[in-house]
């Protein structure tokens, strides 16, 4: 990689002089099969992975719904897989963060904390990040007993009581999967109907750890160096109860992560950017795959196919504008 090494000594951005044919931003499903593809098409495609590899589904303790893997996939497992088949065929990958970009001059810039790239196609799979419940408590006890990732912090809660928040399938997934180590874990709803999938549901129903409080919100965190409970409020009636525990797991929905490409490609008020079929944003030779573009499906094998489409597109675009 050549590099100019003027800035080095200033805080200046390292810019380099090689045009990259394509940069993929964010290292999930999405991002390392638009690589693998991109690399097949010996684009040599330079990942930008940001904080971490194999995005969200390398946080989840086993896959189940990924074609190839009868028996289940580990999350992180499926990542370094995906990961070290795009090597093989050539991608390379810088382990940074994008801090910011512009795409309304031809090559592209990409910015990160410590480079500068330029490139002719950017596929931008920067994925989701969890919403938060932006209640008392929350902020100050994340990591004291306040989680968005029951496989990452499950162990710490054996034989405690927890509770999750939502009824989506992240909610029932990850709250079955706290049941190993968990005493108990009760599902705090909003509704008094779930809104995952039936498979988990009868699940969730013949475990006898699992446990469900309806029709109603955490309006509170309570605890000081740890979580010692949460205030509910039944939202039918209005009234107000402690519920003590050791933790608490949220699994509210996603919000993408879009807010660098604001105003530079087309996207809608939630932060979705809009792309057509072939992966395609508003401004041309910027692509887009996975969970930036997908508010509908959010699947592994969705967002590794879109990643796929938007490699193949970003080839013929490269074509096209040799
Ligand atoms: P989701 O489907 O959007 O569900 C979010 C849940 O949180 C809903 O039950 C919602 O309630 C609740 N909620 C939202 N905001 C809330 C708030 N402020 N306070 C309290 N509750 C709130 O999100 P997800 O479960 O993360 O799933 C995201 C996508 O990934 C889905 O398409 C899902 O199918 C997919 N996924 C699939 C699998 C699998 O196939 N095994 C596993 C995980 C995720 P309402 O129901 O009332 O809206």
């Amino acid at each position: 990689m050549e590099l100019n090494l003027t800035n080095l000594q200033t805080n200046q951005p390292q810019s380099h002089t090689k045009i990259e044919d394509v940069i993929v931003l964010g290292a999930g499903p999405a991002g390392l099969s638009a690589a693998l593809y991109a690399a097949r098409a010996e684009l040599s495609p330079l990942v930008l992975t940001g904080m971490s590899l194999g995005g969200q589904a390398s946080l989840t303790h086993s896959i189940e719904n990924y074609p190839g893997f009868p028996d289940g996939v580990g999350g992180s497992e499926l990542g370094e897989l995906f990961q070290k088949q795009a090597e093989r065929f050539g991608a390379r990958y810088e382990y940074d963060s994008v801090t910011d970009v512009d795409f309304s001059k031809h090559p592209f810039i990409i910015k990160t904390y410590s480079q500068e790239f330029k490139t002719r196609s950017v596929i931008i799979s920067t994925g989701a990040s969890p919403n938060l419940l932006n209640i008392p408590g929350e902020k100050s006890l994340t990591g004291r007993g306040v989680s968005y990732c029951g496989t990452c912090d499950g162990w710490f809660f054996k034989e405690k009581k927890v509770v999750v928040v939502g009824g989506g399938d992240s909610a029932l997934e990850e709250g079955l999967f706290l049941t190993r180590f968990a005493s108990s874990v009760t599902v705090i709803h909003r509704r008094d109907q779930l809104r995952a999938g039936k498979i988990l549901q009868t699940r969730a129903a013949d475990n006898p750890k699992m446990n469900f409080i309806w029709n109603s919100v955490v309006k509170e965190i309570q605890g000081e160096a740890a979580v010692t409970g949460v205030v509910l409020e039944n939202v039918l009636t209005g009234e107000q109860s402690v519920f003590p525990t050791d933790g608490v797991f949220v699994f509210i929905g996603h919000t993408p992560n879009t807010e660098m490409f604001r105003n530079k490609v087309d996207m809608d008020e939630h932060g979705y950017i809009f792309a057509n079929s072939k992966m395609e944003t508003s401004r041309p030779g910027i692509f887009a795959a996975g969970e930036v573009m997908d508010s509908t499906f959010k699947q592994v094998v969705v967002s590794a196919g879109m990643g796929a489409a938007a490699a193949i597109q970003a080839t013929r675009f490269l074509e096209e504008n040799e």
